[in-house]
């Protein structure tokens, strides 16, 4: 299976005009991944019947499987349909019992089905259905000599639902036996090609694996897969691959799987029966808003201050006016007093801060858009401050530095992955 090669056509001018971030393409790349298949090719192609036309004969040639999404909609930019019938000479027949399952949808919510949805009933000779549970366009499967071609709605809830539930499980039952995992080693603070140097030989080591990296914001996943019939080598070679990465990732590893940081943060905070507090200047609440995102967040979190201009820094968290004159705010020693004031004022046990120059504006050359000092304060563990220089746009760098504040707590309690203690998830 891990052999096949898949192509992915993603069907809407929007998508190539910059009015829709493609994400079906990452959705049916990310579950076929789950699956153990990597697509090979993808083709993006406006509403035109003929571009589409041209993509599907060439996918079709090339590719062992083929998965589209969009365009099946009923209006007339949806082109998909008559394009497959046209391309593939199947002649377009009227499916009486989708058109009852689509006039249902449209009785279910009160409304009389508009007589353009008839065409979604229209069903290429010859084609499976593939019923959709969320929307009214139906899924098409159809095979063309040896190759699968899977036609999907573009809603990515409506794409997702089918691969899932339809897409995936016929790979697995065409191929019975063949077993594929993934991991991911989640790491932060090193960049890719230091990893990858880190990473040299482990090619030759471990052939059967395929290693793959992806960079971002929160800092580079590196993740290992494989595919095999011996489910009991599967999981061997998998275990020894995941922790070949941890051993070379060192301390940057913090997480695995699709674990997050501020998960990875709350737990090390819950084992140790601490409490956190923020204070954040450039990072406006984004800090306290990654924290609140993991639930049960209320047991471990006790709030934050954003406190952005000087007077705030004083008033609020008790940064000291000779701290700000003789340092500035974007400076070590604000970022420290900023940390302590939040843990005293907020009454938790250990505090995270941030300050900083995001831009465009703002930049000096002592002091360039970018550079950050985190903080932190904990009672029975000192005081830090870190210093970063962050590259980017604005949103980057406020990014870079929520990821790095939250890094900044894990490191300060010592939080990450051991690899010398295998872990124990599936
Ligand atoms: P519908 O019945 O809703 O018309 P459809 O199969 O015709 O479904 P489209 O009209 O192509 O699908 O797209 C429906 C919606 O999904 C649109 O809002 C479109 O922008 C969005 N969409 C389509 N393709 C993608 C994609 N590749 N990534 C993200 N969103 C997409
Ligand atoms: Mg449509």
């Amino acid at each position: 299976m891990a052999d096949l090669i898949v192509e992915v056509i993603t069907v809407g001018s929007e998508l190539l005009h910059g009015l829709v971030p493609n994400t079906n393409l990452d959705l049916v790349g990310g579950l076929l991944a789950e699956a153990g298949l990597w697509p090979s090719y993808h083709a993006t192609v406006g509403d035109d019947p003929e571009h589409l036309g041209e993509a599907f004969r060439t996918a079709v040639h090339r590719a062992d499987l083929v998965i589209v999404t969009g365009g099946l909609g009923p209006t007339q930019d949806d082109i998909t349909r008559k394009v497959i019938a046209t391309v593939f000479r199947r002649r377009l027949i009227l499916d009486r019992a989708v058109l009852d399952q689509i006039r249902g949808r449209f009785r279910e919510r009160g409304m009389d089905m508009p007589p353009m949805n008839e065409s979604q009933a229209l069903i290429p000779r010859g084609a499976n259905v593939i019923e959709n549970p969320r929307g009214s366009a139906p899924g098409l499967h159809f095979a063309h000599l040896e190759t699968e071609i899977f036609a999907l709605p573009g809603v990515p809830s409506e794409a997702e639902a089918m691969v899932r539930a339809y897409v995936v499980p016929f790979l697995k039952n065409r191929n019975p036996g063949l077993v594929s995992g993934l991991r991911v080693v989640r790491t932060i603070g090193i960049g890719e090609s230091a990893l990858a140097e880190r990473l040299q030989g482990f090619e030759l080591e471990e052939p059967e694996l395929r290693l793959g990296t992806i960079a971002r914001a929160s800092g580079v996943d590196l993740h290992v897969s494989a595919s095999s019939v011996d489910a009991m080598w599967l999981q061997g070679a998998l275990d020894r691959g995941e922790r070949k990465l941890l051993e070379r990732a060192g301390s940057h590893a913090y997480a695995l799987g699709s674990q997050t940081l501020a998960e990875v943060v709350a737990e090390a905070l819950l084992n140790r029966k601490l409490t956190l507090a923020t204070a954040e200047s450039f990072t406006g609440g984004q800090v306290g808003a990654a924290v609140v995102a993991t639930p049960g967040s209320s047991r471990y979190y006790q709030g934050g201050v954003i406190a952005y201009s000087n007077e705030s820094k004083e008033t609020l968290l008790g940064v000291s006016k000779e701290t700000l004159r003789r340092h500035g705010a974007v400076s070590a020693e604000v970022a420290k007093e900023m940390a302590r004031g939040a843990r005293e004022r907020l009454g938790a046990s250990c505090s995270v801060s941030t300050t900083g120059i995001a831009g465009p504006d703002g930049g000096t050359p002592e002091k360039p858009v970018g550079l950050c000092f985190l903080g932190f304060s904990s009672a029975g563990e000192g005081e830090a401050a870190e210093r970063f220089l962050f590259g980017g746009s604005r949103g980057d760098i406020i990014a870079r530095a929520t990821f790095f504040a939250l890094d900044l707590v894990r490191r300060s309690l010592g939080a990450g992955v051991a690899w010398s203690e295998p872990s124990s998830r599936s």
